[in-house]
């Protein structure tokens, strides 16, 4: 056997995917925050948080939007083929050079779909480089789509927002394999928010990979920030001492009005 890396590659004959929708916009949550988006939300998500408005359910047809930014749409047919999406795409990029930074693989919960994604994620990352948003539960699936991906963006899901138990060793273990790649947890955080439960939150990042970077996202309400700033300062202040990189950024997509 020769000294390279061996990357196993699941191969699947799954090619179609259910899509909500595909359109492009500034992104408005995360470490890429203000960056140009192609945005593909995949349908299907295996929580359910209490907070949650975000449209997954699956739909007969997903919206594509005629031009990038028009805010004007068009509906194909579900399930959708990748080929599709990359001649689609072409054409926002030929039409707008140098605009778009990257794809939001987002959902719902992508990973979900891994069976197909080892097809698509391959032929999309010849087009942009891909952003996965991810509730950070599926590990195993990570591990299939992990070559292809240049950032990960995945969820802490906090009892007190969600209403659910927080997935706390799955979190752990998705950490420690997204940590591979650009990763960073965010955290959706309510005015109501225990800071133990914030702190137990820290102290897996401190524990797993302390270079991740923490972002505290207040919850939007009626399309504002549900939590005083000085909250929200108070418990960055406290999470950093644990040594980590802890940042405060809203939904700025709210405040832009922006898909
Ligand atoms: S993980 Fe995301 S898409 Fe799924 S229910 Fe929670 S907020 Fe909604």
């Amino acid at each position: 056997m020769c000294g390279s890396q061996i990357t196993l590659v699941r191969v699947t004959h799954v090619t179609k995917l259910p899509l909500i929708e595909m359109f492009s916009s500034v992104q408005g949550e995360g470490p890429l925050v203000g960056r140009r988006q192609v945005f593909l939300r995949f349908a299907g998500c295996n929580l359910a948080c209490a907070y949650c408005d975000t449209p997954f359910v699956p739909t007969a047809s997903c919206r594509v939007e005629t031009a990038p930014g028009s805010e004007t749409f068009t509906l194909w047919d579900n399930p959708i083929d990748v080929h599709q999406v990359v001649n689609c795409v072409h054409g926002w990029l030929a039409d707008l050079p140098q605009a778009h930074h990257s794809f939001s693989i987002t959902g719902g919960e992508p990973l979900l779909h891994v069976d197909a994604l080892v097809q698509w994620l391959p032929q999309l990352s010849q087009l942009l480089p891909l952003q996965l948003e991810t509730n950070g539960t599926l590990t195993e699936s990570l591990r299939s789509v992990l070559p292809w991906l240049r950032w990960v963006v995945m969820d802490f899901k906090l009892e007190s927002q969600t209403g659910e138990p927080t997935p706390w060793n799955e979190h752990r273990q998705f950490l420690q394999l997204a940590a591979q790649v650009n990763c960073c947890v965010k955290i959706v955080v309510g005015a109501e928010t225990p800071i133990e439960e914030l702190q137990r939150a820290a102290d897996i990042v401190a524990d797993v990979a302390r270079h991740v970077p923490v972002i505290l996202q207040p919850r939007t309400i009626a399309g504002r920030c549900s939590v005083a700033g000085a909250q929200l300062i108070a418990w960055q202040g406290v999470l950093s001492g644990a040594g980590l990189d802890v940042r405060v950024i809203p939904q700025t997509h709210c405040y832009l009005a922006v898909l």
